[in-house]
């Protein structure tokens, strides 16, 4: 996700967003990760081992400098690499401990221990060199021993990051999560788009383009293939339960993965269709959602929050207030009311189509906002100018799908 921190002091308010992006590489890794995560868990026990519980029970993990000094003594022992990658597990340890904590105070998990499985390490910025001439990552893994070279001139977002500051990476078996700081101005990036989620359809709404529509019924036949698949199977599981359960988990897992592999490619494609766009989602709260009685429904809002967040690795997102996107007139405010798939305006007598309406909405909240972050200058277009671009059509003006096997949106 965008971290966005504020500059104090000065007059330009300057925001940086942590872009990240996924390497392959083919380096034998494994001992090396597997001796991590053998010291993670080891640095997890010891903070466990010292947790101190209130009279109320509340966790309270050991913080004193002393501490601190000692676990990294200790986990130093038997350590050939660098040593920087203590540090980075020892961070890794107390941010896993931390939520595991505040979901204990709220009772969401149980005193047990976590206990960390996947092979991965933190690299901080120190270990790394960004030769950006050559656009090679060199990597330290024991210092003036052995190093991993990533070389990415040929990925497709290396023109996006050949100027930025590498930040931390995170190395794993086959792979390495770059990220890169950007430091925002708004005012580069003088196109924002607004995000209406639907069940069908990612709605857009393009100051010059105007309504776009990204179809997404692909997602939903591939879900309900899948559904319908199951809910046969749940009637014979009477008859041979363990069988047809372990059936039924493995096409939960490949649901998931089809959709996580859909999902992926869109946000990718979306990406490079606007390649400097600023993305405005509505920011859909969770606990909210789980409220929701329809199961299905759940699971395709859920991936509302998988587009999320799968986008702002590849762009820039912000997020605005939901209520009332889809009813609120774009030309005089008021409240509007819905009639056969149309809302209606009784103030000003326009009637329009839902969806464009909330992602217009959507967008302008999204321009308020970032006003808000520049104080009162940044994106030049006004909602004034694109408030007559495309509003009234019944249709959208372009129509895209995702492209299963391509690069980019295929517009039919
Ligand atoms: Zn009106």
């Amino acid at each position: 996700m965008p971290n966005k921190t504020k500059s104090k002091g000065t007059q330009e308010l300057s925001y940086q967003v942590v872009l990240s992006y996924k390497v392959s590489h083919n380096y034998p890794l494994k001992t090396f990760l597997i001796e991590c995560k053998d010291k993670l868990n080891e640095c997890i026990d010891m903070i466990w081992n010292n947790i101190e519980y209130t009279k109320k029970d509340k966790p309270k993990l050991p913080k004193s400098n002393e501490f601190k000094r000692n676990l990294r003594n200790k986990l130093l022992e038997n350590w050939s690499y660098a040593s920087h990658y203590i540090d980075g597990i020892i961070k890794t340890s107390y941010s896993i401990l931390q939520s595991w904590a505040s979901n204990y105070k709220r009772g969401y998990r149980t005193k047990t221990k976590p206990v960390v499985e996947r092979l991965f390490v933190r690299v901080k910025t120190t270990l790394i060199k960004y030769d950006k001439e050559r656009a090679e990552i060199r990597i330290t893994i024991k210092p003036r021993k052995e190093y991993l070279t990533l070389n990415i001139k040929n990925e497709w977002f290396f023109d996006k990051v050949k100027d930025l500051t590498i930040g931390e990476i995170i190395l794993k078996e086959n792979e390495a999560f770059l990220t890169f700081k950007d430091n925002l101005n708004y005012s580069d990036k003088d196109i924002i788009v607004g995000v209406d989620s639907n069940l069908k359809s990612l709605d857009l709404f393009h100051p010059i383009e105007g309504w776009i529509r990204i179809d997404l019924t692909e997602l939903h036949r591939l879900k309900e293939v899948y559904d319908k698949k199951i809910d046969g199977l749940k009637k014979l599981l009477k008859k041979c339960p363990l069988r047809v359960l372990r059936k039924i988990n493995r096409l939960f897992e490949r649901r998931r993965n089809r959709v996580k592999d859909f999902l992926h490619k869109l946000t990718t494609q979306l990406s490079r269709l606007f390649p400097d766009a600023i993305f405005v989602f509505e920011d859909l709260n969770k606990r909210r959602m789980y409220k929701n009685k329809h199961f299905n429904r759940r699971i395709d809002r859920a991936n509302w929050n998988g587009i999320i967040e799968k986008i702002s690795y590849k762009a820039v997102v912000i997020l605005v207030n939901p209520a009332y996107t889809s009813t609120t007139c774009p030309i005089c405010g008021s409240r509007m009311e819905s009639q056969e798939g149309q809302v209606v305006c009784y103030n000003c007598s326009n009637s329009f189509n839902r969806q464009v309406v909330g992602c217009f909405n959507i967008f302008k909240r999204g321009l308020g906002a970032i006003k808000r972050f520049m104080g009162g200058s940044g994106v030049t277009t006004t909602g004034a100018e694109v408030s007559a671009k495309g509003l009234m059509t019944p249709n959208p003006n372009v129509v895209y799908y995702v492209d299963l096997n391509g690069k980019y949106l295929k517009c039919i």
